[in-house]
């Protein structure tokens, strides 16, 4: 498709506290925005270049951001639903939990005072937190506002100035936020938006003025952006991605554990790192099963609260179905269906609740990052089998086990791999203050957690100070 005669709105990058063509207008590049709804284009994203890294640069408030976020929430919750495909409720959710970041941001300068201690007689010793100067964040596709704020207040708040690379997928949200953060009076410059892809954010890590970068994405470009900030000697912290195990033991409930499964694979479309990928059942529990499938059977594509939206783009929905594929071939039974949504539409990326159980435990769909509505069953002989496939995989984001034994929750959160544990709780996401990230591979740098105090640490760095205010320093006149 030519994109220069498609006639949808082309979006400005935001430097300097103004919306901006992108530098070198006559061979600028555009790359198409589409709504997963219809697969429609919806505007053009501009793909920068160094060019436009060199006029970005940044710092405070956020009270009133705060305000304007929620006064505007309905409006922001639309250009979510419209180019990333999440239904109201999840779109509310989300910027309501983006904004508990900008909460803890605005806490900050009750939370971070430093140590002051008398080292010796007339000597102390105190820190300061000192701000890193120019950072920046690049962000997924998956959550337009989300992911951004996990960075962005605790950034300025501790007195950086940011660059913030959004998804060229889901360009639009943040270009309005930033018209938000103007009118609550940012200062012109502390957060600046270079949209694009690979260059621009090649050209925002190399950039010599920029201090640290955080990444959230793909494992494959998080260690890439890793191993480029690395070379340059530059913090940063890059969030990857997820195969999220849930446990069943056989003493679960099995109304909350079948809705809370159910409700995490299919959420957002299975399109969030938290999601759960991977139920592993001990036993055969031949009831929690029929659950599952009667639960995941019957919800309904849409946006309205409690349906499904669409998968970003038809490369994702192609990789779903894919592994639906693969593993129907090797012998896996599919006992919901979600290829029926595609086969039904004859525009848009659908796919519905998919609720695969395999019977091989070296089936692909069991490891890989599927990253749609699909969730891998299998069956367990024993605890120690359900614990050694959750240790296997790779990735470390979320596991969660669901019992009504506390001895069996406490035997499991001993043993998990991953990083963000929940006990009968099917998405785990920590609350500020304390920090979210994995391990493994689903947590790239040498840094601490992003959000939280975590985010405190990443955007500063520790000044220490010993003083010495004895009477041998003062004028001799001034002595007592
Ligand atoms: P992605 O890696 O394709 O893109 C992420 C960002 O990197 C985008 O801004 C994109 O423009 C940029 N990018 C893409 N290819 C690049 C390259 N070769 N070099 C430099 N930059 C590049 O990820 P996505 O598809 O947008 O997001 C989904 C992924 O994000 C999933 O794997 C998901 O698990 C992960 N994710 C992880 C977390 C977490 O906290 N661990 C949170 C949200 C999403």
């Amino acid at each position: 498709m030519d994109l220069l005669n498609v006639d949808s709105p082309r979006i400005q990058n935001f430097i300097n506290g103004k919306y901006v063509d992108p530098v070198e207008t006559a061979s600028i590049k555009y790359t198409a925005v589409t709504t997963p709804h219809t697969g429609k284009v919806i505007a053009q994203c501009p793909i920068s270049t160094s060019k436009d890294v060199e006029e970005a640069d940044r710092v405070q408030f956020l009270i009133r951001f705060h305000h304007l976020l929620n006064a505007h929430i309905d409006e922001l919750a639309e250009l979510i639903i419209l180019e990333h495909g999440k239904n109201k409720a999840e779109a509310i959710a989300s910027i309501a939990k983006g904004a508990e970041t900008v909460e803890y941001a605005m806490s900050l300068p009750q939370l971070i005072q430093g140590k002051l201690l008398d080292v010796s007689r007339g000597v102390t010793c105190h820190d300061t937190r000192v701000p890193l100067g120019v950072v920046a964040s690049i962000v997924p596709f998956n959550f337009p506002i989300m992911v951004p704020m996990w960075t962005l207040p605790i950034a300025i708040a501790t007195g950086n100035t940011l660059i913030l690379k959004p998804s060229e997928k889901v360009p639009l949200t943040m270009t309005r936020v930033v018209g938000l953060l103007k009118e609550a009076g940012i200062p012109d410059g502390v957060v600046n938006i270079i949209h694009g892809t690979e260059n621009a954010v090649n050209a925002i890590a190399d950039h010599p003025d920029v201090k640290a970068v955080t990444f959230v994405g793909t494992s494959h470009v998080a260690n890439l952006i890793t191993e480029r900030c690395h070379k340059l000697g530059k913090r940063v912290l890059a969030l990857g991605g997820a195969k999220n195990h849930l446990v069943a033991a056989p003493d679960c409930n099995i109304e909350t554990t079948s809705t809370d499964v159910v409700n995490s694979f299919t959420g957002c479309a299975g399109q969030r790192c938290m999601a759960a990928s991977v139920l592993l059942i001990i036993g055969s529990h031949e009831e929690l099963l029929n659950r599952i499938v009667s639960k995941a059977s019957s919800l309904q594509p849409g946006s309205k609260p409690g349906e499904i939206g669409p998968v970003i783009d038809q490369q994702s929905l192609n990789k779903i179905l894919g592994y639906i594929d693969v593993s129907e071939k090797a012998g896996a039974k599919i006992l919901v269906d979600g290829r029926s949504w595609t086969q039904s539409r004859i525009e848009g990326f659908w796919i519905g609740p998919t609720v695969i159980l395999h019977n091989n435990k070296e089936d692909k769909a069991l490891h890989d990052e599927i990253f749609g509505p699909v969730l891998s069953i299998y069956q367990c002989s024993s605890k120690e089998e359900a614990i050694e496939i959750e240790n296997n995989n790779p990735y470390g984001n979320a596991a969660c086990i669901y019992t009504t034994t506390g001895a069996t929750a406490e035997w499991f959160i001993a043993r998990f791999s991953a990083g963000m544990c929940g006990v009968n709780i099917g998405v785990p996401v920590p609350r500020e203050p304390f920090s979210f990230g994995g391990i493994n591979r689903s947590k790239f740098g040498n840094f601490v957690d992003i959000t939280g105090d975590g985010g405190v640490e990443f955007f500063t760095w520790r000044r220490k100070v010993t003083t010495r205010w004895g009477q041998e320093n003062l004028d001799p006149k001034l002595r007592m």
